[in-house]
């Protein structure tokens, strides 16, 4: 039985004597001049993308557990920073889902799977002694477009992010691709302080 490794790089062997990269073929820039932060959901790797009208070359894309800004100097935001300053990203469009694990998701679970898997319960409390905040970390939303306000809203207010660059937020049905618009960053008012 091949690990999943093995089948990865056996893979790579043949699309690469292939010449299968051709159809992507494309530089750093965004053609469409756009930068995506998306959730990691799996169900969106390919349907994301298409649903968007994005193909390989067009867009930004970061992705994470929720499509979530949770720090506005964490790696999240610097990647927006740099989209629009260094790679010519001109709007920037917020894409969380609905049926999201990080609705609802419950931290206590989550370190309580921590500790069955071998991770040492003191190991958790010297980290809470040292001032860090585990289950405040681990936080998800309870709301979807309450979540996709606040974010899109760290990113309009971030000290270093240009005025004129529209953040738009917006909700994709896992399943259809249809997308349901929560923020026009046309408007800025539609930019809530959620
Ligand atoms: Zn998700």
């Amino acid at each position: 039985m091949k690990s999943l490794l093995a089948n990865v790089l056996d893979h790579n062997r043949d699309f690469v004597a292939r010449r299968e990269y051709e159809p992507f073929a494309t530089d750093k820039f965004p053609d469409k001049n756009l930068a995506v932060l998306a959730c990691m959901d799996a169900r969106l790797v390919e349907l994301l993308p298409k649903a968007m009208g994005l193909k390989n070359g067009d867009a930004k894309l970061i992705k994470n557990a929720g499509a979530l800004v949770t720090h506005p100097w964490g790696s999240v935001m610097r990647s927006l920073i740099v989209a629009v300053y260094a790679l010519r990203a001109e709007e920037i469009c917020v894409v969380a889902h609905e049926d999201c694990g990080m609705n609802s998701i419950d931290p206590g679970a989550i370190l309580q799977a921590a500790q069955d898997r071998g991770i040492n319960g003191k190991t958790m409390d010297t980290l809470r002694a040292a001032g860090i905040d585990l289950d405040h970390w681990l936080r998800g939303f309870d709301n979807v477009a309450d979540s996709v306000n606040y974010t899109v809203g760290i990113i309009r207010q971030h000290p270093l992010m240009p005025p004129d660059v529209p953040v738009h937020g917006l909700i994709i049905n896992p399943h259809t691709g249809q997308l349901k618009l929560v923020v026009d960053g046309y408007s800025p008012q539609a930019t809530g302080d959620a």
